[in-house]
């Protein structure tokens, strides 16, 4: 008998299912036969109907996958639908994206040295492309990276988290159901061990990791020569300018920082608010905190469901006191219960504090005023990294001027850093990551162009 894996809720350690535990061996063994087999006839129309149909099936069982990502993972019946709904839109991306995969005709005469010559470059697959995700979008983010790579002709080994990798078996059952060829995808489930065999195989051509920067460091270091992709945490501002819509930005931000209770890429964890309108903007904040309610995923009325375990709500509970330690205060929270930990408002957190320069992945936000554009500016691009920024203001020369300026991926203007659609390029500059999904940005990364040269 295989080894398995019990799966648990999160919130009361109840045994949601099982997954095989995948030994280092059969990792292996995975690897070889999809280096064997990924070369095999799978024409790019066939890979194309088939994403699109795995998006009709996924919608089709919408209310089982919710139903398993709000069991297995941290989410709320609705936050969890809503990722169901976002991994279908992700599914009819990569479905249409095989353009991307175009190449040209290479121009011969453009030095002397191609006379008589003729050629052309299209883009190719690479290979065995590994894919390793995280626990806290258990669906949409195994679907951006396996239907991009599948799409662009490679075979896949996918790792999804060992908290939640019902819904990433649920997913594979599907694409093997709507005709996807048994020898272009493998999914091996355990912990870092199942990771690590993954990532120092040298028949693996690009690693396409999202998760923690700690891990993502172990990653580098054992890789070897091979393509990385890298998503990673964030630690996101968003800027209230003095004409900012400010009963706008307090909601967003409220939105933006507990959601999902915080465990959220792009979650809002630093909130810098011009001296002139502070203290009405944080009343604003603090007022609609105070109606939030934290409470188990599965009652209507509950707002922010448990942190992943009670590692990671410790974790939280640390970085705030930590902070408190250093000088902050806080306003709303700050409070553990279990795996469950009260949305938490900081304020006067000291410039080097861990909760202003690296990712809390819970529910807390910092707060700080600014009187400098300039001086906000480079807070913002050197405390913590930024995989996205917001700026609320209702001009647009300001809008102009701090989207040149903030250093992320994306700075959104009348919003937080918490949006994406799943058609945009997706990532960060820095420790945030290395090169971008966003279907078809991930289809470019996961193939190359090949060229070809007719000599006479
Ligand atoms: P994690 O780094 O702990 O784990 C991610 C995956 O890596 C898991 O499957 C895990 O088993 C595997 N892993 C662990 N050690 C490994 C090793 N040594 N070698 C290979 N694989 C290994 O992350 P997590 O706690 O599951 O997720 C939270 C993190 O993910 C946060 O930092 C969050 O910001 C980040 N994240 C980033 C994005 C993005 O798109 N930028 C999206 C979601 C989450």
């Amino acid at each position: 008998m295989p080894a398995r894996i019990p799966v648990m809720d999160p919130e009361d350690g109840a045994v949601v299912g099982y997954a095989a535990q995948t030994t280092v061996d059969e990792v292996s063994g995975a690897i070889g036969h999809l280096a064997d087999s990924w070369r095999n006839e799978w024409p790019a129309w066939e890979r194309e109907r088939a994403l699109g149909r795995a998006a009709e099936t996924i919608a089709d069982r919408s209310e089982r996958f919710t139903a398993l990502i709000a069991a297995e993972g941290v989410k709320t019946a609705a936050e969890a639908r809503d990722e169901v709904t976002r991994c279908v839109e992700t599914l009819w991306l990569a479905a249409s994206a095989s353009g991307e995969l175009l190449g040209e005709s290479l121009p011969f005469d453009a030095t002397p040295r191609g006379a008589g010559k003729i050629g052309w470059y299209a883009r190719a697959p690479l290979g065995v492309v590994g894919a390793i995700t995280p626990y806290n979008d258990p669906l949409n983010l195994v679907a951006h990276k396996v239907a991009p790579a599948l799409l662009a002709g490679n075979g896949v080994i996918l790792k999804p988290s060992e908290h939640t990798p019902l819904t990433a078996l649920a997913f594979a059952e599907v694409l093997l159901e709507v005709g996807v060829p048994g020898d272009r995808i493998a999914v091996v489930c355990g912990g870092p061990d199942v990771g690590r065999a993954i990532v120092s195989d040298p028949r693996i051509a690009a690693l396409s990791f999202t998760g923690g920067p700690r891990t993502a460091e172990a990653i580098t270091r054992t890789a070897g020569v091979k393509k990385l992709l890298m998503e990673l945490g964030g630690n996101n501002p968003t800027v209230v300018c003095e004409d900012a819509d400010l009963e706008l930005a307090a909601a967003a931000v409220v939105d933006g920082a507990f959601g999902a209770a915080g465990q959220n890429c792009l979650s809002v964890q630093r909130v810098y608010v011009h001296a002139r309108v502070h203290d009405r903007f944080l009343d604003g904040v603090i007022a609609r905190t105070k109606q939030r309610r934290v409470g188990s995923k599965r009652a209507t009325d509950s707002d922010i469901g448990p942190l992943i375990d009670e590692q990671a709500a410790r974790k939280v509970e640390c970085l705030v006191d930590r902070a408190i330690g250093q000088g902050a205060r806080a306003l709303t929270g700050a409070r553990r219960h279990g795996v469950f930990y009260e949305p938490t408002v900081l304020v006067d957190v000291p410039e080097g504090s861990d909760v202003m320069t690296a990712e809390v992945f819970g529910p807390v936000v910092a707060i700080e005023p600014f009187t400098s554009y300039a001086a906000v500016v480079a807070s913002a691009n050197t405390v913590g990294q930024a995989l996205h920024a917001g700026v609320f203001t209702a001009s647009v020369t300001t809008a102009r001027t701090l989207s040149q300026q903030l250093h992320a991926g994306c700075v959104l203007v009348n919003a937080t850093s918490d949006f994406r659609i799943d058609a945009m390029p997706f990532g960060g500059f820095g420790s945030t990551g290395i090169g971008r999904e966003g279907v078809r940005h991930a289809v470019r990364e996961l193939s190359a162009p090949k060229s070809v040269v007719l000599a006479e």
